[in-house]
This record gives C-alpha cells, sequence and structure tokens, in this order.
C-alpha cells in the first residue's frame, strides 16, 4: 500500500532546488484554484504535477460545480435559492462533522461561481427541468441530487445547484473547464513543473511541513516552501489496495473512476506526517436506473421482495442502498406502459412475466412477497401518496402485468466509483491530525482532503468540483499568507 517515502528532516536533504513560498501537488481544479489564489496574494508558488500537463480527473468530468444561495446563474435563470436554503439541504444531507466549513461554503458559493466565470468557465444560461445524470451540452444548471427526494424537500425548497460547464456532444463539460482555468493559469506565468510527482514530504523538528521531495525522468528534486504544501492530487480511486480495503464490494465488483495517478499519493503524504483520514469508508458508485426517467415510475425490490428506497432518489443514494441489501442484489420492476431499457449501468433484462406469481418465482424471491410489496404500492398510489418511502407523486403511477424486470444488482451491473474519504482538514484546508491540532504547512484539498458528503446516500454530482475548487482557493491564499 506504501507509494510514498517515510518523511524525512531538512539534514537529510541533499540541497533545496528549488525556494518558494507555496508549492502546490497536482493541477487538477483543486491545484490550479490554489495556485491561482496563492500567486494573486502575492506569493511565489511553484506547481509540482506528475503528469504532462494540467487537468488531472477535472478535466475527465462532467464538469458539475455544486454551488448555489442564489447565483448569477440560478438568478439568469428565475431560479430561487439562498445561502440559508442551501445550507439547510446540505446539512440535512450530508453528515460532514465540520459545520463551520459547510455553512461558509454555502455563504461563499455565490462568489465562488463568480469567481468561476471570471476565470473564464463558461455555463450556459439555460435550465434542465427533466431528471438526468449530466447534461452535456444545452444547460449550465440542473438538479443533480437528492434536493426534491424525501425527507430533504421537507427540509428545504428544492433548488437545482449542478453548474454544468458547457461541453459538447463529444466532450463532457469538465475539459473545456479546465482549459479555462489552465488558460488563465498560463496567462499570469504561474511556474509549474511538469513529469514531477511527489514522492516523500520534509518536515523541520517542530514537525511542520517546509519541502517536498519529488522524482522527475528519474532525477530528484527538491522544494523548500516557505509557507506551505498545498496536496491537491485528487481521490485514491485507482489504488486497489486502498479502495479494497476502504469499500470491499464497490472496489471487488464495480469500476472507478479518475485517472492513473489517482492513486492515493496524497493521503500517504498527509499520513507520512501524522495527518489523519476521514470517512474512508465513504464510496459514490453510480448504475443509474435513469434515464430515461419513466422508469422511476417502476420499484426496486431486494431479493427478498422488499422495496428499500424512494426509487426517485439520486442515483448515487439509490447505489449506496442496493449494496446495503442481502448480496448486494435489487430488481428494477417495470410494466409494459413504461417499459425502456436504461441507458446506464448496462443492467440486464432478466425477462418478462405474466403474473406476480411467475415474477416471484422467476427471481427467486420468497412466494407471496413481492405480491404483498405491489399490492401495498398499487394502494399507496391510489391514494395519491408513497407512505412508505415517499416517492415525489410526479413518480407515481400503478404497476400492472405484464412485468419486466431488469437486474441491478451491485454484483452484475456496472457500477463506476468515486472515493468520497480523504485526509481531514479544517475550513482552510489544513491538514489535521488525529486529536484535531493542524500539521503546520501541510493543506490538503480536492479529492485528497474528505468531501463535505462522506457517504454515496449524502452526494450530489458536483459536490466535488464545486467544493473541491472553493476549498482549493482558501488554502492557497492561507499558504501564501504564511509565507509571509
Ligand atoms: C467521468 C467522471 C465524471 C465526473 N464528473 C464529476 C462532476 O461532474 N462533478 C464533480 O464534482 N465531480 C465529478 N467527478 C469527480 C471529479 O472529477 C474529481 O473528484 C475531481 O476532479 C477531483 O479534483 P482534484 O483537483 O482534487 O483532483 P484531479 O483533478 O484528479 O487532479 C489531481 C492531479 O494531481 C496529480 N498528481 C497525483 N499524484 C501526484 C503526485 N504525487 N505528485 C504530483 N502530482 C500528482 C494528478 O496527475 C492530477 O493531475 C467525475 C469523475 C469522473 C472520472
Amino acid at each position: 500500500m506504501g507509494i510514498v517515502d517515510a518523511a524525512i528532516g531538512p539534514d537529510g536533504v541533499p540541497g533545496w532546488d528549488h525556494e518558494v513560498d507555496v508549492v502546490v501537488v497536482g493541477l487538477g481544479a483543486a491545484g490550479v484554484s490554489a495556485a491561482l489564489e496563492a500567486h494573486r496574494a502575492g506569493a511565489e508558488v511553484l506547481v509540482l504535477e506528475r503528469a504532462s500537463g494540467g487537468g488531472g480527473a477535472s478535466a475527465a468530468s462532467e464538469g458539475i460545480f455544486y454551488l448555489g444561495g442564489g447565483t448569477t446563474l440560478q438568478r439568469d435563470l428565475g431560479v430561487e435559492d439562498s445561502p440559508d436554503n442551501m445550507y439547510a439541504f446540505m446539512r440535512a444531507v450530508t453528515t460532514t462533522p465540520d459545520d463551520g466549513a459547510l455553512r461558509l461554503f454555502c455563504d461563499q458559493a455565490v462568489e465562488h461561481f463568480d469567481w468561476l466565470e471570471a476565470q473564464g468557465v463558461h455555463f450556459e444560461r439555460a435550465l434542465f427541468t427533466g431528471k438526468a445524470v449530466a447534461v452535456r451540452t444545452g444547460a449550465g444548471l440542473l438538479t443533480t441530487g437528492n434536493e426534491k427526494v424525501w425527507p430533504f424537500r421537507e427540509v428545504a425548497t428544492p433548488a437545482p445547484r449542478g453548474h454544468q460547464a458547457e461541453g459538447s456532444e463529444q466532450e463532457r463539460g469538465g475539459a473545456p473547464a479546465m482549459r479555462a482555468l489552465l488558460a488563465t493559469f498560463e496567462r499570469e506565468g504561474v511556474p509549474a513543473l511538469y513529469d514531477t510527482g511527489v514522492v516523500g514530504l520534509v518536515r523541520n523538528s517542530d514537525g511542520a511541513v517546509v519541502g517536498v521531495h519529488a522524482r522527475r525522468h528519474g532525477t530528484d528534486v527538491w522544494v523548500r516552501a516557505r509557507g506551505g504544501v498545498v496536496l491537491a492530487t485528487g481521490s485514491f480511486n485507482l489504488n486497489a489496495e486502498m479502495t479494497a480495503a476502504s469499500f470491499p464490494t464497490f472496489a471487488k465488483y464495480g469500476q472507478p473512476l479518475g485517472i492513473d495517478t489517482n492513486d492515493g499519493a496524497g493521503v500517504q503524504l498527509g499520513q507520512s506526517v501524522g495527518g489523519a483520514t476521514r470517512g474512508m469508508d465513504g464510496v459514490i458508485a453510480t448504475a443509474s436506473i435513469y434515464p430515461p426517467a419513466e422508469l422511476i415510475k417502476g420499484i426496486v425490490v431486494n431479493n427478498r421482495g422488499e422495496r428499500f428506497v424512494p426509487e426517485d432518489a439520486y442515483h448515487g443514494r439509490l447505489a449506496h442502498f442496493v449494496e446495503r441489501q442481502p448480496d448486494h442484489q435489487a430488481f428494477l420492476i417495470v410494466d409494459e406502459e413504461i417499459f425502456a431499457y436504461p441507458e446506464k449501468g448496462s443492467h440486464k433484462l432478466v425477462d418478462g412475466y405474466e403474473t406476480v406469481a411467475e415474477m416471484e418465482e422467476g427471481l427467486g424471491v420468497p412466494a407471496g412477497a413481492l405480491t404483498a410489496t405491489l399490492d401495498e404500492y398499487n394502494r399507496d398510489v391510489a391514494d395519491g401518496e408513497d407512505h412508505a418511502f415517499h416517492k415525489y407523486h410526479d413518480w407515481l403511477k400503478p404497476l400492472h402485468p405484464p412485468f419486466v424486470v431488469f437486474d441491478i444488482s451491485v454484483t452484475s451491473s456496472d457500477y463506476h466509483y468515486i472515493a468520497l474519504g480523504g485526509l481531514a482538514t479544517d475550513v482552510d484546508g489544513r491538514v489535521q491530525a488525529d486529536d484535531g491540532a493542524t500539521v503546520d504547512g501541510l493543506y490538503a484539498v480536492g479529492a485528497c482532503a474528505a468531501h463535505f458528503p462522506l457517504q454515496g446516500s449524502e452526494y450530489a454530482s458536483g459536490m466535488s468540483l464545486g467544493p473541491g475548487s472553493w476549498w482549493g482557493r482558501r488554502a492557497g491564499r492561507h499558504a501564501a499568507g504564511r509565507s509571509r
């Protein structure tokens, strides 16, 4: 599992090749945000990026930034939201222990959106009102989470907060978003060394991080950081040992989303100087049953024939609960009226059934179980309220034979996952030790730090890029201030 070296003292450094105020490690969305803000705060910055150019997984992403509170985009599209409303939703849906950071993120999301646009990231002024995982063209704003899902719709007024950078049919929005951020970075002349992977940290006798050890084309590079080292190395998705230890089921049956260099180096660098981790078992996995949205009008049951989740839940929330069912197994049952093949997740069609009894036998669920579930569901639909799971009334319709069943089990469909855990930090991105004390001189931002949502049930698309870039800016400014 160990892919980085143990931390060493300055005495072990043969000589500094570079001395700067702030070292930023990794040039994805979080790293470029940190570097730009540190540079603009007057710090001498050096970015070290292991790949031959910037972008990271951010450039491969859909480019959705979760923001709100009344952003310019929301206002331009007539969407009502406020920082209080956004906070009420995020507080209810996530279990982050860092309430102060969550509150500040909601308070500053409006300004952060303006900042992204000022860097050249383009968000089209169009609202998508349907249910989709992502929309590449034609809409800059869509609902990407559980805002309309019970119980959250009762806690906060639902508002679309998925701010999606404009892509094209061929390209997800993350690529143009990162091109814009990197163009600004180049224009401002922030220095960077590419093909340069950080393999170890240097700390002084007080335990403060004062530099890094990197490798470039087989040569050692030692960089002294007077103000701080900002780790922005992305997730540990591609480290098979770390994912297997953290969330064994999805790691075993699913596929990681990310790029090869998302191998957990950041988390391990932090741990090498006493950094604590948070939420390492958290994972957002996805094999969405929608689109088409009509499929949400079906029901999802486990192998005991029981429903266990409102079917209109965000796809990551649904996946979270599928994983917790016996044998990680679940089925989507639809009838003729709404039948269609799910576009995502490669869910296999099990069969069509003329009667509920045949379906129970075909799926191997206890006799009578599906009859009871469907009877109760159809009674609730007639009543206009899903008393069991509170699926929103838009998606309620009675289900009648003949039925068609899709297998959506973790063990048989293609679930793709992103780790949510990482280093524990404070509101400025300073890495924290187990006792909550900060590790002086060390910051972690983006996906190598713990997210606000700590489980897939809490996530909404955009909750990595939105908070990650916001936290990057904060850490960059804080580290720049520390060097003075
Ligand atoms: C297909 C896909 C779609 C997604 N869609 C979305 C979305 O729409 N919205 C959202 O919020 N999230 C999305 N995600 C997740 C999101 O892309 C990532 O969580 C996010 O980009 C992380 O940003 P980051 O800056 O922390 O890391 P990254 O963008 O991965 O950047 C990390 C950089 O650090 C470099 N690096 C790693 N180790 C070292 C080292 N030791 N030394 C030097 N450099 C190093 C890497 O090469 C990389 O360039 C998606 C992910 C994928 C793969």
